[in-house]
């Protein structure tokens, strides 16, 4: 384990004014250089279960298998500038990163220990072992770096492991870090972005606690999860992902003007079922009747 200090890393870069993404094929260049420009890009946008489902023949998943654009890998996003920050390691990670010509992972911050969250992670260690990266600088909750020892150890030498708690802050040359608790499990977190634009990534999670929602404020996106379109829960069964719905309310009472959607499994949960949920097009048109409200997609680009 290496000791940076991190927290007094240079200066915010100052980009320039914001704006949204144009289309790739343009930004998938200038990305892929290193550039000082700060992009997001939404390496995957599905839940646990990829769209389509190999176990799934609904309506949604034969029209992911038609239209390979309605496709979605497991969520997480890619922060590219000077240096390439990952949300989340997913198990399509070498695919994500594959396809958006990522060629070397800088830092990595981690939500939580789930397996459509993290599985990816030892997939970096050769690819980091051979390409000669510097290690990979690796925040995620203080209570979970005993799996990076029981699990991970083989990749030792080449990670440093930052072990983080809601209120830490840091500064990287892109952007400022801000960790706050998420409500999806005991240790999960959230992280607030704020390069040029300042954003929040809460997933996964339902309505966070109110010392996280305090520090919504001023954001020009918030990023939430909508795990299944419309949910129906079995008598006395919890949920800690939010449906459709939900997440449209939450935003709504945040105040943000624009919310990107990620996490979509595209089918809703009835009382222990998956159903088809929403079609591509009844998507688009929750869009249109949602102004602000956008869903991602694999790929989907956001300027920083
Ligand atoms: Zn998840
Ligand atoms: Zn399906
Ligand atoms: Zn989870």
């Amino acid at each position: 384990m290496r000791n940076v200090d991190i927290k007094v890393a240079p200066t915010v870069s100052e980009n320039e004014a914001p704006r949204r993404f144009s289309k790739p094929p343009n930004s998938v260049r200038r990305l892929s250089k290193r550039t000082a420009q700060t992009g997001l890009i939404f390496l995957g946008s599905s839940a646990a279960i990829q769209v389509p489902s190999f176990h799934c023949t609904c309506r949604n998943c034969n029209d992911a298998r038609a239209n390979t654009k309605h496709r979605r890998t497991r969520a997480s996003i890619a922060l590219v500038g000077s240096e390439t920050i990952l949300i989340d390691a997913t198990p399509d990670i070498e695919f994500q990163l594959e396809r958006e010509a990522i060629r070397q992972v800088d830092r990595i911050f981690l939500t939580h220990w789930h397996f459509d969250h993290v599985w990816g992670f030892a997939a970096l260690g050769e690819p980091s072992h051979l390409a000669k990266w510097r290690r990979i600088e690796t925040y995620l909750p203080c209570q979970l770096t005993y799996h990076f020892d029981q699990e991970l150890e083989w990749m030792q030498d080449r990670v440093s492991l930052h072990p983080i708690k809601p209120g830490d802050k840091f500064r990287l040359p892109d952007a400022t870090w801000e960790v706050v608790k998420t409500t999806h499990t005991d240790h999960s977190v959230g992280f607030i972005v704020e390069s040029t634009r300042k954003f929040a990534y809460l997933v996964d999670g339902v309505v966070p606690p109110r010392q996280t929602v305090e520090r919504l404020r001023n954001l020009d996106f918030i990023i939430l999860e909508a795990t299944v379109d419309k949910l129906v829960p079995r008598e006395g069964e919890k949920w800690f992902n939010f449906s459709l719905e939900q997440a449209v309310e939450f935003w709504r009472q945040v105040g943000t003007p624009e919310c990107i959607l990620t996490h979509l499994s595209c089918h809703s949960y009835k009382k222990g079922k998956l159903l088809a949920g929403l079609t591509h097009s009844q998507r688009a048109k929750f869009e249109e009747e949602n102004l602000g409200l956008k869903f991602a997609h694999d790929g989907m680009r956001v300027e920083l």
